[in-house]
């Protein structure tokens, strides 16, 4: 019925890939009339994660809607971390519909962790066992999550080709080993990162847990010694932990992910479940305390020590004093207890028990070397977690030494001045045509952060903002009557509004300007509602 090769939807595969798969074997040349033919609509954009249309895809693909919205797209991460399941229903209609509003349903618009725009990602050696294996390239649904930057099958980098506005925008594309592209090896916290969040869409493609994820966290912190008898969260080693297991993934200059993730303050959200947060951040989590998500939703209630009541305090004591003689931290006896690592140092020093003491007093050396990484714009918390002090501590050492503070934020300014350059520099070399606006869409960031701070620098860059055409003034009764004598040769092109205005030769033109071609427009939905008629859809 569609009148071209209807390719075989692949496993793994994208819905967008298909699509594409699907415009590149057809008989058309216009990609519009493909996304016509398909969505009834010509000027359909496919997100690469997060598409519409899913029900009209799989519909022509021939496999099931709520396999390919699984399968094919983001759609399983993004509903694990809705409230409930009205939101998740929402979702999912507007994906296999017609995609409105997908941003603010997914939480995504909400989430602040919009970076780099959205991309089309791809791993070369892939490509190349594509192309063997089934004789063509095509987009990998796992490639395209959010967050996974690494090929976790060749320890590769993913390639990335902008796919909004000012990047391949509408067009349907499919991965060509013609587009050059520069291998290199991800950092290994990186690999794990991509591996796990593959692993969690895989795992939520086919169970649902049940379990609230703030239940689960509060079980696996509490298990690892990071939440206090009563429930509360450890903040400051739980955060170290985390910065220090995620290290690799903020090294370069050039986040990998986004830079807001290394704040580690979400984690106490997460932990008591108070809103829905992005999954990139419960994967931060759940990564740090799990090695896969089949571990992370299988564990278990824990068996929580009985809290004695205060007249057994002497016996709590007793036992503790007990672990204490073990060779074991101050920490792991907390674990081991469930009391806090405070309590435990009380009855430790009130009974005379050796207690090993973090370095409290700064030395000299040690505040020499403070100022000299904090000279260098170290951050703070690189140097606290360096020297094994506190952030306070690294904190009152800059505020002792007079004008260190401006040096930091001066260099800080330079730091974010060569990455925004960068940024621009190396858009405008890969498109050499770009309009003003095309390129602030595309490098929004750095864009308004040079104009803020770097404008002379920013205009020297742009290409000539272009002139604004003198129109003049038009008549549109004289023009609607025009269309009215072009409509009635029409008739036999009346499928659709959209396709008589393609026969017009004018895309959206009767719908956009419908108050003043009143005449045209009123010719036009009486041709569409005749041709109807004549061709009752079988
Ligand atoms: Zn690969």
């Amino acid at each position: 019925m569609l009148g071209s090769v209807i390719p075989a939807y692949i496993p793994g595969e994208s819905a967008y890939s298909w699509v594409s798969q699907y415009f590149v074997q057809s008989a058309y040349s216009d990609r519009n009339r493909v996304c016509d033919r398909l969505f009834h609509h010509p000027a359909i954009r496919l997100h690469p994660s997060l598409p519409g249309h899913i029900e009209a895809t799989a519909q022509a693909a021939g496999v099931d809607p709520q396999y390919l919205l699984h399968h094919g797209t983001g759609f399983p991460l993004y509903a694990l971390t809705l409230r409930d399941k009205l939101q998740v229903d929402t979702l999912a209609s507007a994906m296999l519909g017609e995609g409105q509003g997908l941003m603010a349903l997914s939480g995504q618009a909400a989430s602040k962790l919009a970076f780099g725009g959205v991309c089309l990602k791809w791993c070369p050696a892939c490509l190349r066992e594509d192309e063997q294996d089934v004789g063509c390239g095509y987009w990998h649904t796992a490639h395209q999550l959010y967050g996974v930057t690494a090929c976790t099958k060749h320890a590769l980098r993913l390639q990335t080709l902008a796919a909004s506005a000012g990047g391949i925008d509408r067009q349907l594309l499919l991965p060509d080993p013609e587009i050059p592209c520069e291998p290199s090896r991800p950092y290994e916290q990186e690999i794990n990162l991509s591996t796990y969040i593959t692993a969690l869409h895989r795992y939520l493609c086919v169970q649902s847990p049940t379990e609230s994820l703030a239940e689960l966290y509060q079980r696996w912190l509490g298990q690892q010694g990071y939440l206090t008898a009563r429930g509360h969260l450890r903040s400051q080693p739980l955060l170290q932990a985390m910065t220090e297991f995620w290290q690799g993934l903020f090294a370069d200059i050039t986040p990998i992910v986004p830079p807001g993730l290394a704040n580690y303050r979400y984690v106490s959200g997460l932990v008591h479940g108070d809103r829905s947060h992005h999954y990139l951040k419960h994967v931060m989590l759940m990564a740090f305390v799990s090695r896969s998500p089949a571990e992370f939703f299988s564990i278990e209630v824990q068996q929580v020590l009985p809290v004695p009541p205060a007249r057994d305090a002497q016996a709590v004591e007793r036992a503790v004093l007990r672990w204490l003689a073990e060779p074991l931290s101050m920490r792991q006896v907390a674990r081991q207890t469930g009391y806090s690592v405070g309590y435990i140092k009380q009855l430790a020093l009130r009974h005379n028990h050796p207690v090993e003491h973090r370095a409290q007093r700064i030395t000299a050396a040690v505040a020499r070397g403070i100022w000299r990484q904090a000279f260098m714009g170290v951050s703070r918390q690189q140097i606290a977690h360096y020297h094994g002090v506190s952030v306070g501590a690294v904190e009152a050492i800059i505020q002792s030494h007079q004008g260190l503070s401006d040096w930091r934020r001066h260099l800080g300014s330079v730091r974010k001045l060569r990455e925004h350059r960068d940024t621009l520099t190396t858009y405008l070399a890969q498109h050499v045509d770009a309009s003003r606006g095309g390129i602030e869409q595309a490098c929004r960031t750095a864009f308004s952060w040079l104009y803020r701070h770097d404008r002379s620098w920013l205009y020297q860059q742009l290409p000539a903002p272009k002139q604004s055409v003198y129109h003049p003034s038009v008549d549109w009764a004289q023009r609607d009557r025009a269309l009215v004598a072009q409509l009635e040769q029409l008739d036999g092109e009346a499928r659709s509004l959209s396709a008589l205005e393609r026969a017009l030769g004018r895309p959206d033109w009767l719908r956009k300007y419908k108050a003043r071609l009143p005449l045209s427009y009123a010719l036009a939905v009486r041709l569409v509602a005749a041709y109807a008629a004549q061709h009752p859809k079988p």
